[in-house]
């Protein structure tokens, strides 16, 4: 994952609570009356920083406030954006054991489960 569709550091619309809110690029599901179609492209949106972990930990806890993150967009669990999905997670479940995490996903979940990839199943755990 190269590529990423946006970031909002105090989000109240995309899960509960406050939220930072992470938008990947790219989705290969293109679901007649999608919310977002400018996240299809994976060549699209704008060029990930190479701290985003850094940047969104630093979100979750600026100014004393502690928040939930979310991971929309664009489709966070295809092959093209999974790395980078399961790093960023798993370096903010390291630094914040204890706040809510929501990732949305066209796929479903009988069948994320029937990967068998270790990525993804440390996602959902
Ligand atoms: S999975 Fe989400 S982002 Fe992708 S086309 Fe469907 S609704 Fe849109």
């Amino acid at each position: 994952m190269d590529r990423y569709a946006g970031l909002i550091t105090n989000d109240f619309a995309n899960g509960t609570g406050t939220c930072v809110s992470f938008w990947v690029q790219g989705c290969p599901h293109h679901c007649p009356g999608c919310q977002n179609p400018e996240t299809w492209d994976f060549n699209g949106g704008k060029e990930l920083p190479t701290d985003i972990r850094g940047q969104i930990i630093k979100a979750i806890c600026a100014n004393g406030i502690t928040r939930n993150f979310s991971i929309l967009g664009g489709e966070p669990l295809c092959e093209e954006n999974l790395d980078e999905v399961d790093k960023i997670i798993t370096s903010v479940r390291t630094a914040f054991p204890h706040i809510k995490i929501f990732i949305w996903t066209g796929y479903f979940l009988e069948d994320l489960k029937k990967r068998h990839d270790k990525r993804i199943d440390r996602i959902l755990s």
